[in-house]
């Protein structure tokens, strides 16, 4: 098998930058993870199913020094290709389709990627001796009665609902990512990951940044879903991943999960304006039905990041918006954007 050739014995991983496996790394997330790890000198392990990454975001990374890509569903044992690599020092799973769309496609695969895939990403971590972080998410909070949503705050999510299949999903894999730890057999760190854009996402994804911003650019209808007063807080993918680094290294016991995310809240019509000035679409607006269980309204507490990571979002949402239209232009081929508000 042709990545085994490429796997280092024990003497040249010695002599090695540290090793990253990270799962997902061909994602929206992931592959700006592979990047800022490769651009650290530091080799990655992408492993990935690819079915919801995008070609292009691989193919940016094949060439480069270090980068390896196994594919490879995490649901299903590991290979040998992963599990006989020397040197891993950290173990980092972004691994599931994180759209609801998407994820609602096979719920089943989506329960099964989050509990069983993580279960394996903590054993080839706890092997190695390696340290392993789980990507969460905001959905653990559910529809909150709380706001904002700190991590002491338990949620609100309906185990019976068609998110069930990503938000159970996330929380069994923060139990389990927290048990291994608590017997010490892995090292650990948890990140609720809020609302997130920016290059690399799909345009097919569904997702209310990249729908609004390609019907935009593509002239069609703006689709908003319920009256559009629903809101969330969305943080550009640079702060993003700077948090998930931060947070890998961070010197404390890990036994607590990290909110990341960008508190500005505002309502998906709010969004809908932004995009709207900063495109310069006369497109109509078309109203949907909200989804069932869409939540009310997220606003991510982050004074923890703060405390332990010195970490806070950077980047404005006129500056994040206006990149990631500007991407997703030259993505669709599209003319090129108005830049002004
Ligand atoms: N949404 C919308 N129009 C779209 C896609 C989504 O109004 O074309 C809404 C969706 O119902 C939700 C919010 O925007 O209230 C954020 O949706 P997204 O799928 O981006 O993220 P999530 O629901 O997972 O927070």
């Amino acid at each position: 098998m042709q990545q085994q050739t490429n796997i280092r014995t024990q003497d040249e991983a010695a002599a090695a930058p540290r090793l990253n496996v990270v799962a997902g790394g061909a994602g929206f997330i992931g592959s700006h993870l592979c990047r800022a790890l490769l651009d650290r000198g530091e080799a990655v392990l992408c492993l990935d199913n690819l079915q919801t990454a995008r070609p292009s975001n691989l193919r940016a990374l094949e060439g480069r020094a270090g980068f390896l890509f196994v594919q490879h569903d995490i649901s299903q044992p590991l290979p040998a290709a992963v599990t006989g690599a020397a040197g891993i020092a950290r173990v980092w799973n972004l691994a599931c389709a994180a759209s609801p769309p998407l994820y609602q496609r096979d719920p089943e695969h989506t329960m099964l990627t989050n509990v069983v895939g993580t279960n394996h990403l903590l054993r080839l971590a706890e092997g190695a001796g390696a340290r392993f972080l789980l990507t969460s998410t905001s959905e653990v909070y559910g529809d909150p009665e709380h706001h904002p949503q700190a991590e002491d705050y338990r949620g609100n999510v309906s185990c019976t609902g068609p998110r069930a299949c990503y938000d159970e999903g996330k929380r069994a894999a923060e139990a389990l990512t927290f048990d291994y730890a608590r017997a010490g057999r892995a090292e650990v760190r948890v990140a609720r990951i809020f609302n997130t854009y920016g290059p690399n996402m799909d345009p097919a994804d569904g997702r209310v940044v990249s729908n609004l911003i390609c019907q935009a650019l593509r002239g069609e209808a703006l689709t908003i879903y319920g009256d559009g007063s629903q809101t969330r807080s969305f943080c550009f993918v640079s702060d993003m991943v700077a948090g998930l680094m931060a947070l890998m290294e961070a010197d404390f016991d890990g036994m607590e999960p990290v909110n990341l995310g960008n508190p500005v809240e505002m309502t998906v019509r709010e969004l809908l304006g932004h995009v709207q000035a900063l495109t310069g679409t006369g497109a109509a607006v078309e109203q949907r039905p909200l989804p069932v269980d869409d939540p009310r309204r997220r606003r991510p507490d982050i004074t923890r990041a703060g405390a332990l990571l010195g970490w806070a979002p950077r980047v404005p949402l006129a500056e994040g918006l206006a990149a990631t239209c500007a991407w997703f232009a030259d993505e669709l081929g599209a003319l090129p954007h108005k830049t002004g508000t």
